[in-house]
């Protein structure tokens, strides 16, 4: 059968064994639709069903996280880990904590990371984790105790071997300093490596709070500077006010570009001269308060309630950096009416596939989320060299590598979208240079 139909049939049988899960489907078709030049150059992976195992999780766990409030009062959240692939080395991705946590999330999140980890050339297979809990409002107590009850189950799946978690949405250096610490003091042993994203003093990196938003502006400037655009004195609307908003915010900034924008779930934040960073983190970082605070030491910006607006305001480059699907065609059409040369995508999956197919048609320079956001999991993976080494390399070092990472992910994704057609696709570039690196590995390995 060819490539195409071979794909086909592969969407038509998640579809029917698993009707519920549509962000996992969008996300298998995103991928596998654009390599099915490379099914058609390997029969072989018909035959192997290279596929059929792709689509599916080595492991799935799912459990019970009860816990305590400060009243008090008992709730039970969800806690789950889908452990995808673990084909180029241990299970590897971020734990989530926001209530719109579900296993068809984690799922379409854990598949993506296994290509993602895989564009970064390091020893990282993929998975991804989380829990529908709402850390919003609760105090850092109430916030220890659930992390405590979750990995009183999690820590018998994972191992610095085994499998690697990090933080994602809702899960952030606190969070991970009491995951650490419940597992260490379960376990009995000093397992640096079992997370990353941890501070510096217990065996963090340094540059791994700032990997994946500098690393979105390094590949970003690769794609621009391939067609002769600079960032200096360009206008940037970024999305999101967390830990990869800020960070492509700064880089952004020290690149000579104006970021006018920055939203949270409930609105965004639009600075004609340019987001206050200092100002930012201080409200998201320290004082975990709402961004609209930013007009009150701010008069001159304004605030709109409702995130999806940010996508209206006039830019050179837009950078979804808060979450899956903020960008609907709708937005899309806005971005390039409103005149967008480039979208990097900082979030996972922020752009649905119809507006991605918008961007590509109107030539705009679209660098998708599995390659441009790669840098965070890549300087995990260099936490964990780091940890297995116990040593800890410069904030200089680490950015040093980050730099060459991002150039080496972009150079081998424009390289296969130049071989396999539009050289200027660079999501069907990054997906077949992940997928055949996946694929070869498992064959080489024998059915498992
Ligand atoms: P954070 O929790 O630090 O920040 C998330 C930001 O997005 C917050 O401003 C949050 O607002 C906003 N947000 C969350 N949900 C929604 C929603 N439904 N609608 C609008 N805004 C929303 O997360 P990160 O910055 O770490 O992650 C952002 C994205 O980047 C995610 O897609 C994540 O998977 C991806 N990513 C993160 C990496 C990392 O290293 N951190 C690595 C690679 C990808 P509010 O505070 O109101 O919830």
């Amino acid at each position: 059968m060819s490539g195409k139909q071979y794909v086909e049939k592969m969407i038509a049988c998640i579809a029917k064994r698993d009707p519920d899960q549509k962000m996992f489907r969008d996300t298998v078709t995103e991928v596998l639709s654009s390599i099915e030049p490379v099914l058609d150059a390997h029969p072989n992976y018909e035959t192997a069903k290279i596929l059929e195992r792709m689509v599916e999780p080595e492991r799935v766990i799912m459990f019970r996280v009860p816990w305590q409030d400060d009243k008090g009062e008992c709730h039970v959240n969800r806690g789950f880990r889908v452990q995808m692939s673990s084909v180029i080395g241990p299970y590897k991705g971020g734990l989530r904590f926001h209530p719109s946590v579900t296993l068809d999330i984690l799922k379409f999140l854990a598949f993506e990371q296994v290509y993602k980890n895989a564009l970064t050339g390091l020893p990282i297979g993929g998975a991804k984790g989380g829990s529908d809990f709402d850390p919003h409002g609760r105090s850092d107590n109430e916030v220890m105790h659930f992390c405590q009850s979750f990995m009183t189950e999690l820590y018998r799946h994972i191992g610095p071997d085994v499998d690697v978690p990090a933080g994602d949405i809702g899960v952030g250096g606190r969070e991970i300093g009491y995951l650490y610490g419940q597992y260490k003091r379960i376990r009995d042993s000093y397992d640096a490596g079992v997370l990353t994203g941890k501070r510096v003093d217990f065996w963090g990196s340094f540059a791994r709070t700032e990997a994946t938003g500098y690393g979105l502006l390094y590949f970003v400037k690769n794609m621009l500077d391939a067609k002769g655009i600079g960032l200096k004195g360009k206008t940037l609307v970024v999305s999101g006010a967390g830990n990869v908003a800020t960070y492509a915010i700064e880089k952004a900034q020290s690149f000579g570009a104006k970021v006018v924008t920055c939203s949270d779930s409930n609105g965004y934040v639009y600075d004609p001269d340019g987001i206050d960073l200092a100002a930012l983190k201080d409200i998201k970082e320290v004082r975990r308060a709402r961004i609209k605070e930013y007009v009150q030491t701010h008069p001159h910006a304004e605030y709109h309630e409702g995130c999806k607006g940010v996508w209206t305001v006039k830019c050179d480059v837009a950078l979804p950096c808060a979450t899956q699907s903020e960008i609907d065609l709708e937005s899309a059409k806005r971005l390039v009416a409103n005149g967008v040369q480039a979208v990097g995508e900082g979030a996972n999956m922020p752009s649905t596939l119809d507006a991605i197919a918008y961007f590509l048609e109107h030539k705009i320079l679209f660098a998708p989320a599995k390659a441009a956001n790669a840098g965070g999991v890549a300087v995990s993976a260099l936490e964990m060299a780091q940890n297995s080494e116990r040593l800890q390399w410069t904030f200089e070092e680490v950015d040093g590598r980050l730099k060459d990472i991002m150039k080496r992910i972009y150079t081998n994704a424009k390289k296969n979208a130049e071989t396999y057609g539009d050289p200027d696709n660079l999501v069907a570039g990054a997906n077949i240079t992940a997928f055949s690196k996946v694929a070869e590995a498992m064959l080489a390995q024998g059915l498992v």
